[in-house]
């Protein structure tokens, strides 16, 4: 069964898009720890993300970056801050967190409370600096 990520990269289920090429899609977290929480998700259905080969996984970081960059643009914030969990979704994915301080990275922590509306604009500002 296709996982949620590929589900939204089909466009079974709605997403608020940021970016995509052939290989990556990005689009933001729908529980978010910051404003701009953003997960990079490879289209290739791979559980655990250092099963990548390095190829792809270096693919993935310079597309990540890309993502990043337009996020520091769009987002006040000090860094984006790159992480990995993968427990909840069994397709690998990195969470880009814009960020201020160390524990605004921290998941353990409420999330914020955004509306769909906010979520739509969010990414429309990154989207827009997305070069
Ligand atoms: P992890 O697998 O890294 O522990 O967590 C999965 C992340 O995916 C969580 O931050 C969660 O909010 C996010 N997530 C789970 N399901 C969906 C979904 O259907 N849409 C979006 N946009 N994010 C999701």
């Amino acid at each position: 069964m296709a996982t949620i990520f590929s589900r939204i990269i089909n466009g079974e289920i709605p997403c608020h898009k940021i970016a995509e090429d052939s290989e990556f899609f990005a689009f933001l977290d729908i529980n978010p720890i910051a404003a701009g929480h953003t997960l990079v998700v490879p289209k290739q259905e791979i559980d655990y993300i250092f099963d990548l080969n390095d190829d792809l996984l270096g693919r993935m970081m310079a597309f990540a970056k890309k993502v990043a960059k337009a996020q520091q643009r769009a987002i006040p914030c000090k860094r984006i801050g790159l992480t990995v969990i993968g427990l909840e979704v069994p397709h690998a994915h990195i969470h880009l967190v814009p960020i201020q301080k160390e524990s605004d990275i921290y998941f353990g922590k409420e999330k914020i409370k955004v509306t769909q509306e906010e979520l739509a604009q969010t990414a429309e500002n990154i989207r827009s600096e997305y070069k």
